[in-house]
């Protein structure tokens, strides 16, 4: 797989220092209202491979973890529910800050590190696979910057946001985007609206049923159409090495899917995997900001903390590197196919 370009990514670009000790006092009044709907969760099998063996992992604010036997996903359990999780994303202050404060401040950068690159990415999976680009479908399209920006290469002749918040929705068709405002499950297309592309950005690890979103999204391709998902790695180095500590567990978060078991899913869900690979650009800089915070003591792995820390200079970048190519970043994408008939 050819890799991103390397352009420099820090945290502070996408998410600036100043704007975000606000947006934890969001988050955590975030986490207070889950909370405070804590008795009506439910308890659920693994999200990837269906098996109801698991073992407690950890426990986070609250949120109980635990880690399947079979496929080694962990997952909240008990999880909020889908109403639940409606009602905690409809009223979310947290969200309606990201969308009104960080978003619009960081867009520029976002913009040119993160979805420049994404959409070069994908225009090349399509290139490879030989998959046309006729239509492009967004699932979660949120802001729209992703959107905006395929649409802008005139690669596709139609690209669709769909985006199930009002006010997302409405951000999204004043930036001049086609949105279907609905949630997945209950967009129906005829044959002749298919889509060449389907793709969505950390959006199942939110979900109740990923399963459940992978085949809605599958019945929006056409035949031999791409399905392109991002999300966490549970196995990344940054969610391994940090565990409990690490800001990608969070209440948000209730599926933590690795490439194999993500693979287990899409193929129970009747695609065919084609890859998956895991592009991330942070993880050394978080675990090495979680050490120089405080947050995390790696005085017990002295072998970290020469990496990380002492030799940083030198070693950070082709230490990020090397997580990359060997599939170990925390930030993966799986490629599947919709079978042809
Ligand atoms: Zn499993």
């Amino acid at each position: 797989m050819s890799k991103l370009p390397k352009a420099k990514l820090t945290e502070q670009e996408i998410r600036p220092r100043e704007l975000m000790a606000r947006q934890r006092i969001m988050a955590l009044t975030d986490l207070g209202r889950l909370l405070s709907r804590c008795e009506e969760f439910v308890l659920a099998p693994c999200p990837a491979c269906g098996s109801e063996e698991s073992a407690p992992k950890f426990e986070k604010n609250g949120i109980r973890y635990v880690e399947c036997g079979a496929c080694r996903t962990f997952y909240v359990n008990p999880r909020p529910t889908p109403g639940v999780l409606e009602w905690f994303y409809r009223g979310s202050p947290n969200y309606a800050y990201w969308n009104n404060v960080i978003f619009p401040a960081s867009e520029t950068a976002r913009r040119e590190k993160i979805f420049v690159p994404r959409v070069n990415q994908l225009l090349e999976l399509c290139s490879k696979y030989s998959v046309a680009t006729g239509s492009l479908l967004e699932v979660g399209a949120g802001f729209g910057t992703f959107c905006m920006e395929a649409k802008e290469r005139r690669v596709f002749e139609r690209v669709v946001a769909v985006e199930p918040t009002p006010d997302l929705a409405e951000t999204c068709r004043k930036r001049g985007l086609e949105v279907l405002e609905s949630p997945i499950e209950k967009i129906r297309l005829d044959a002749a609206s298919l889509f060449d592309v389907v793709a969505s950005f950390e959006v199942i690890e939110h979900l109740f049923a990923p399963a459940d979103f992978v085949r809605h999204a599958a019945e929006l391709l056409k035949a031999g159409g791409l399905l392109v998902l991002t999300c966490p790695n549970g196995q990344g180095f940054d969610i391994e090495v940090l565990g409990v500590a690490s800001n990608t567990v969070d209440h948000e978060h209730l599926n933590y899917f690795n490439p194999g078991s993500l693979a287990t899913l899409l193929v129970k869900c009747g695609l065919k995997v084609l890859e998956s690979f895991t592009p991330g650009r942070l993880d050394a800089e978080l675990v090495r900001q979680k050490i120089l915070a405080g947050e995390f003591d790696a005085a017990k792995d002295p072998f970290l903390k020469r990496v990380l820390v002492d030799d940083w200079e030198r070693m950070g970048q082709p230490f990020q590197e090397f997580l990359v190519q060997q599939g170990l970043s925390s930030n993966m994408w799986v490629v599947a196919q919709k079978h042809a008939v």
